[in-house]
């Protein structure tokens, strides 16, 4: 038996960061969006009793490192699961991107295996057991638009925010999201107003949703990566409504309304950015 799934990329129209816990983690405010970039996950049912991950990209591990191994194991010995799977992973999203791929790839996992392993786990379920593998699977086991607080597993379902492009581009280094908080200085912070964004999204105020894009992680990044603050710039230059970088970086993305204006600006960006990406926001959950 064997299902393919869906693992979509998502960005942060907001991105705080309140202070640092005692248990080492950052008490966060998120709003995160789903974006219509996905890699593709197919499971085939093993009657061998073991895990088997293949990636498309050589260089992520296809062992107990790949998150989506993680899901399985977890579901594996949380449910004395006695069968066994092959993850077949095509990698579409880019990977350290700050588009959360691997922890797309883990939701889609334990998604998939409770369908496949006849689990009968509900979607909540299944957010709480993604927490274990980390911060941003819970959210993404659902998709849609969500604010998550907590350390980003905490979700609480918003509307989706209007239709509209949304170009990524990565510039070609990968960011840790590790060193970038281990260098955020917590004490001096200009916050984004998530309140005015949760507000701009449900009243489907586009222009709005573009003013108040902020994420706390972009100075630290910038400051490590000149190279994103610069692609940055010439977004804002090409004329996209509302640029942001999204996670912990490098990838930075830009929201347009007018088809023409993406193409201009996806066409300008190509110019000097290999990795950039032409998509439509999703916002709504498909789950
Ligand atoms: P986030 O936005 O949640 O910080 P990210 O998009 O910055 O995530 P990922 O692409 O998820 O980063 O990858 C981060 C690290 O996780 C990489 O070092 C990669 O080798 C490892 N990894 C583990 N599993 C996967 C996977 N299924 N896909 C991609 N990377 C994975």
């Amino acid at each position: 038996m064997k299902i393919t799934i869906k693992a979509p990329a998502k960005i942060n129209l907001s991105l705080d960061v309140l202070h640092k816990r005692e248990d080492g983690f950052h008490e966060v405010e998120m709003i995160m969006t789903t974006v219509d970039l996905a890699d593709r996950i197919e499971l085939t049912m093993l009657e061998e009793n073991k895990i088997v991950v293949d990636v498309s990209e050589g260089f992520v591990p296809s062992d107990n490192r790949n998150l989506a191994y993680q899901a399985a194991q977890l579901l594996k010995d949380k449910f004395h699961v006695q069968k066994g799977v092959r993850i077949a992973i095509q990698k579409n999203i880019p990977v350290s991107a700050g588009l959360a791929g691997g922890s797309s790839d883990a939701a889609a996992t334990l998604r998939g295996l409770n369908q496949l392993w006849n689990l009968g786990l509900s979607l909540d379920e299944l957010a709480g057991l993604g927490a274990q593998i980390g911060s941003d699977v819970s959210f993404c086991v659902y998709g849609g638009t969500a604010l998550a607080t907590g350390r980003g597993e905490k979700i609480k379902h918003i509307s989706a925010p209007p239709p509209c492009w949304v170009i990524l581009a990565k510039p070609p280094i990968g960011v840790s999201t590790a060193e970038v908080y281990r260098n955020l200085m917590v004490d001096d912070l200009t916050h984004p107003n998530i309140k005015n964004m949760v507000a701009a999204i449900e009243e489907r105020q586009y222009q709005e949703i573009c003013q108040q894009l902020g994420n706390v992680l972009e100075t630290v990044t910038f400051k490590l990566y000149p190279e994103v603050q610069r692609i940055k710039d010439q977004m804002i230059r090409f004329g996209a409504d509302g640029v942001l970088m999204s996670g912990s970086g490098p990838t930075v993305f830009g929201l347009v309304k007018h088809e023409s204006r993406m193409v201009r600006i996806y066409n300008g960006l190509r110019g000097f950015c290999n990795d950039v990406h032409a998509v439509r926001l999703i916002g709504e959950r498909y789950y």
